[in-house]
Formats: structure tokens, sequence, C-alpha cells
């Protein structure tokens, strides 16, 4: 073995044989050893972590709006990748749209590696976006590196970034299918949200009245049914709606390649204590009642949901309209991309999940949704992208303490469980003033 750069020890490591003491040995940003914690292991540095810390592997959330160029005061790279490190996650995968150009073409993907360069402070990869009409524009973009693509179903918030049809839908997936890409889906059904009461005002019983659960179902069974047909890989994003478990479950008994995703709001937070007016609550899907919020915990515990993804969406604070608190006109979307591993271990743990849980939710399924061949886990040949936590360590969420750009959140006063004490990429302690992240192509990392 060559000259280790790194070693870092601990009683307590997350790798795929459980919970393990371990001392771990790092060359060229890799994981070049793992040895028993009582074997001596010796490097250029050496990092042993403090009895109350647990060494788990870098988060990956392959779901981030980032939103540079064109709307860099919602956030931007520098600004959410600070936040990422802060929040023990070591990639992202940015989505194609809020950002101006949204990337459905490769002149938009260069443009936004473009913005982004020099200044991620962690790993940085793109999905593209399939819109009506960029159809011929799918492969480029797949063999320019992106992950995959994102559609919407219905109107996404933003106009230049249009919704497909089912008939463009099965188009795509056809297209997509001939190349194995993967579709990340946006279900709410357009048809269903028109024919709903429509939403304004403070209530936030109209807001979810606005977005029944009937409008996820709906466009998950399409989105199945769609995948059945054309052999496409799909992913469900955000699921928020339980009664689309079951559905999904079913799908792939019968050998349908989808996967599902929830988000920490949609697990730790409830409508029912949501307060009239609270805009920073909203975002679409919304977030359900208690019983539902139990069942999508059930979801995670028999595997039906993978992964557990921030859908950081961050916005200005005068865009919440915090002046008159209307659900129908305030930006949809949660900003927690520094505060997923807290906010869902602080629920995680009261329901009898250990830490393993919550890694392979949040690092392991993630990576392997991407196809990110060196993320996600400490393992071997891996890269030596690490998360120092403190699990049993408390904090009260203060929105002066968020590296957000708008540090609006619902999570504010809330005393979360979990402190990231330090986040490591490719052997290196990210801090704030040098940025180390790379941009990442699908194949390449
Ligand atoms: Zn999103």
């Amino acid at each position: 073995m060559g000259e280790l750069d790194l070693v870092v020890g601990a009683r307590r490591v997350i790798t795929g044989a459980g919970t393990v003491a371990r001392r771990i040995g790092v060359a060229g940003g890799r994981i070049a050893a793992i040895v028993p914690y009582d074997q001596e292991l010796r490097g250029a540095r050496e990092l042993t972590l403090a009895d109350d810390e647990v060494l788990l592997p870098g988060l990956v959330d392959t779901h981030v709006h980032v939103n540079e160029p064109g709307r860099t005061d919602w956030e931007g790279f520098a600004t959410a990748t600070r936040a990422a490190a802060a929040g023990g996650v070591t990639t992202l995968v940015d989505m194609p749209l809020n950002s101006i150009p949204p990337t459905v073409d490769t002149a938009a993907l260069d443009v936004k590696r473009k913005a982004a360069e020099g200044q991620c402070a962690v790993d940085v990869g793109f999905w593209g976006g399939a819109v009506p009409g960029n159809l011929p524009a799918l492969r480029g973009l797949h063999d320019a590196g992106v992950f995959g693509f994102k559609c919407f179903l219905l109107h996404a918030g933003v106009d230049e970034f249009p919704h497909l049809r089912p008939d463009e839908l099965e188009q795509a997936l056809r297209e997509l299918v001939s190349f194995d890409a993967l579709m990340i889906v946006h279900a709410e059904d357009s048809t269903a949200i028109d024919h709903a009461p429509s939403c304004h005002g403070e209530r936030y019983r109209d807001f979810l009245a606005s977005r029944p659960r009937g409008a996820e179902n709906t466009a998950i069974a399409q989105v199945i049914e769609l995948a059945r047909w054309t052999g496409a890989r799909v992913h469900i994003l955000h699921l928020s709606s339980s009664d689309a478990l079951p559905m999904i479950a079913s799908a792939r008994r019968d050998g349908v390649r989808i996967t599902a995703e929830t988000c920490p709001h949609y697990l730790t937070l409830c409508a029912e204590e949501i307060p009239d007016g609270a805009t920073q609550y909203k975002c679409c899907p919304p977030i359900r009642e208690a019983d539902n919020r139990e069942l999508l915990w059930r979801g995670l515990a028999d595997g039906i949901i993978d992964c557990v993804v921030s859908d950081h969406s961050p916005c200005t604070p005068e865009l919440k309209r915090f002046d008159i608190g209307d659900f129908g006109v305030a930006w949809g979307g949660i900003a927690s991309l520094q505060l997923g591993l807290p906010a869902v271990w602080t629920e995680a743990r009261r329901r009898g999940f250990a830490l393993g849980d919550l890694v392979r939710w949040m690092a392991w399924r993630p990576a392997e949704l991407a196809g990110f061949a060196r993320k996600g886990r400490i393992a071997l040949g891996y890269d030596a992208d690490f998360a120092v936590v403190a699990p049993d360590a408390a904090f009260v969420v203060d929105p002066a303490a968020l590296h957000h750009r708008n540090p609006v959140t619902p999570y504010q006063g809330r005393a979360l469980a979990g402190v990231v004490r330090s986040t490591w990429l490719r052997g290196e302690q990210v801090d704030a003033a040098t940025p180390h992240g790379r941009l990442l192509r699908r194949g390449e990392s």
C-alpha cells in the first residue's frame, strides 16, 4: 500500500456491514484502506472522531434547485453548495428548472456549467429537462453527461419550463428507453388540479384542498402505465400522497422499473400544525395530514420509497408574500438543503430507525438512482466523502445560521437532533473559503 494522505478513525462508521469501528485510509481522494479500529494505519494526516461522533458517507441530494443563472437572487451555486456542506451533503444534482435558461439542450447545460465552475463547495451534477419540442435534444444532453431527465405533468410554476401532455411523455419515454436514461417526474395531474377548488387566502386547509391526493394518485398511475408500455425507467419525485404506495409496490412486483423519493418536510411536518398564513410551508405537492405522514414512514420501512432528498426550492422572502399570507399567490417551495439530515434523523430515531437507515435513504439509494459509481458509501474505491455527525447533540434552528441565500424556513425554532461537525470531500475538509467541488458527468463519477 502506498502512502496514505489521510486516516480517519471512528468507533462508529456506517458501512454496508452495519455500524463498525474502523480506520479509513484515503489516497488520491478515494478510500484506499479500511481496517479494524484497533489496527494501526498511518497517514500524512490523521483524524480521530470524538466518542459522540459517527462517520457517515457524505449525503447525496439528487433534488436541488440551484436557480443560477437567471434567478441567482433565489439561490446560487456558491450559497447552495456551502449550505449542502454544512448539512453533510457532498454531492448534489441540480434540477433543470428555475434557472434561466432551463437545462433543456446542450447549450443551456454549457451555460449552467460555466455559471457553476469554480464556485462549488461540493460536487455538482445536472439533470436535463424534457419539455414539449425538445425530443431531438435529449440524446445530446445524455451524451453531454446529464444524469437523467425531469418532466412535469402540470404547470411547473415557471413559464419557461412547460409540462408534457401524456402523449408527449410517452414519446419522451420511448426516446429515453433507446439509451436507457432515467425519467424523473413531478407527478400531479393537470386536469385533476384544474378541477380542484382554486386556492386563495390564508387558510392552509384551502391550499391542501387545491392540491388533492387524487391529483398525485392519477398522475402516478399514468406514469406507471407508460413505464409499463415503454419499458422506460421512471422515478416519482417528492411523493406526498401515501395512497400511491400500494400502486408503486404493485407495479414493481410486475417488473415495472419505478423508484420513488419523498422529502424531509413530508416526513416531519403535518397539515394539522401549519398555521394559517404561514406560506413558508407551501410546497407542491403539499404537506398532508399526520396519518399520511406515518404511512410515508411505513413506505420507507417497507422499501417502497427509495430515497429522501430535499427538493430544496428556495425563493426570496418577498415571493413568499408574508405581507398577505396568501397561499394562492406565494411561491411554492421549501429550502432545506442544510437541514435534511437533522430533520429526518430527529423523526427517524423517534420511530425506531437507525443511522444506517438514514444513510440508505439519503446517500446509498440516491447515488444509485443517479448512477454514481463512487458516491454514497464508505467502501473501498469510493470517493472519500464523509460527514462527521454527532447524532445525540441537538440544536435549535436559527435561520441566521443557514448558508441558504434566503434563510426562509418552516423549521425555524425547531429543536433538531444530529449536528454535522465537519464535512469532507475527496479527503479534504470542506471550508467556506476554498471551493473544491467538481462538476460531475454521468459515467465518470
Ligand atoms: Zn423540485
